[in-house]
């Protein structure tokens, strides 16, 4: 058996979870929050049940300390580090050196919020635990096979070459684990297959795989692009933002608000989805428009990523609403008979793997994600296979 530590380091928060290969089964799991308050959570889980601590947390070095305190004192066999943006230069998970952390630094100006916290964590952990191997899988690997048809915004050209204005994608790891596991539930090589996947969780993305390689998605430059979120708008036409800075609003409050004060909460005040139904359940005409404009993107989607990919086999949900919304599943998927798309609702209602009915030309899934058992894995294939 082989141990791998995944971190997923955010500017305020560290999440990370021991896993052992191959079971992929988790042994130890934890969350430090409020790192830089005055006062910091820990939260450890592993055999012995879940400890809370409350302490002063002042830096990302100290969290590790942390973990590093409550892990089995044996360490892991290599680390795995979840990292936002690799821009056009990370197509591979990549074992990090001086020079991979100065280039996650550079790429920075694309994720000013994801970059520099994920390397945060990364510094830490080199500095915590020494001689480990670790390694970096990027949130925006899998996308890298999109062609240039689908990657191109049509701008001037110097906004690519200067700024690195394109599409890039997210949530990749997710994508690739989910469609690898759908092509298995269907009992399918995915060199064969087409799939949607749609990864509904407090962000939200749609990938088109065509042949087990994706060709298309709809998170862009930044995740804010696409599906409508929790707190993000999605798709908005780009001329609302220079509407919005000629009323006098500064390019940052618009950016902060259509990131933080957009999609659901927007809509209706909440951003979470089973807050959502609550709402719309008793009566609240916000919440009702909120979940016709977030199921009426889904759809819109689908049907696009249908063309794209000229019909497909398998379309699955994924993620914290994908998993276990059949309302949300049911009204996404709403009126797409015609387009070989039929549910069984008690299969729906029960969460189950496969629930479309068995005349459905699509098969439609429940596939649970597991981001961490994903990086956990592609870390070990690359540090067992350096060391062969
Ligand atoms: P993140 O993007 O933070 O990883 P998750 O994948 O955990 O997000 O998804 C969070 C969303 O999933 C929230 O909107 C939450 O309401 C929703 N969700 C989680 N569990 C359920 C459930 N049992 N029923 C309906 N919605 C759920």
């Amino acid at each position: 058996m082989s141990t791998v530590l995944v971190v997923n380091s955010g500017s305020s928060s560290l999440k990370y979870q021991l896993v052992a290969l191959p079971s992929g089964e988790a042994i130890a799991s934890g969350l430090i929050e409020r790192i830089g308050e005055e006062v910091g959570n820990a939260r450890h889980t592993d055999a012995d049940g879940t400890r809370e601590t409350e302490t002063t947390i002042p830096d990302h070095d100290t969290a590790m300390r942390l973990v590093l305190a409550v892990l089995p004192p044996s360490p892991p066999d290599a680390i795995g580090h979840r990292v936002v943006h690799g821009g056009d230069r990370f197509s591979e998970p990549t074992l990090i050196t001086d020079e991979v952390c100065a280039v996650v630094q550079e790429l920075s100006t694309l994720a000013p919020l994801h970059n520099p916290a994920n390397l945060a964590g990364i510094q830490a952990s080199r500095a915590a635990f020494g001689d480990v191997p670790q390694v970096a899988v990027f949130d925006t690997a899998f996308h890298t096979t999109i062609p240039e048809h689908a990657w191109r915004y049509a701008v001037p050209p110097e906004w690519v070459t200067d700024y690195g204005v394109r599409r890039y994608g997210f949530h990749g790891t997710s994508h690739r684990y989910v469609g690898g596991a759908t092509a298995r539930l269907l009992g399918r090589d995915p060199s064969d297959c087409d799939i949607i996947v749609l990864h509904l969780g407090n962000g939200a993305s749609v990938s088109a795989i065509h042949g087990g390689v994706c060709v298309e998605t709809s998170m862009g430059m930044t995740p804010l692009e696409g599906l409508v979120m929790g707190t993000r708008s999605g798709d908005i036409d780009p001329a609302v933002i220079a509407h919005l800075a000629r009323h006098g609003m500064s390019i940052g409050d618009i950016d902060d608000a259509l990131n933080t004060r957009s999609g659901l909460l927007g809509l209706c005040g909440e951003n979470d989805m089973r807050r959502v139904h609550e709402l719309a359940e008793s009566g609240d005409a916000a919440a009702r428009t909120a979940l016709d404009v977030y199921c009426h993107r889904i759809r819109k989607y689908v049907g696009a990523y249908l063309a794209v990919l000229g019909g497909a086999d398998a379309i699955v949900f994924t993620a914290g609403v994908g998993e276990n919304n059949p309302d949300i599943r049911a009204r996404g998927l709403s009126g797409l008979e015609r387009l070989g798309i039929r549910l069984d609702p008690a299969r729906n209602a029960f969460n189950e793997a496969i629930i479309s009915d068995d005349d459905s030309p699509v098969t439609v899934c429940v596939v649970p994600t597991d981001e961490e058992h994903a990086i956990a894995e592609q870390t070990w294939e690359l540090v067992e296979g350096l060391a062969r």
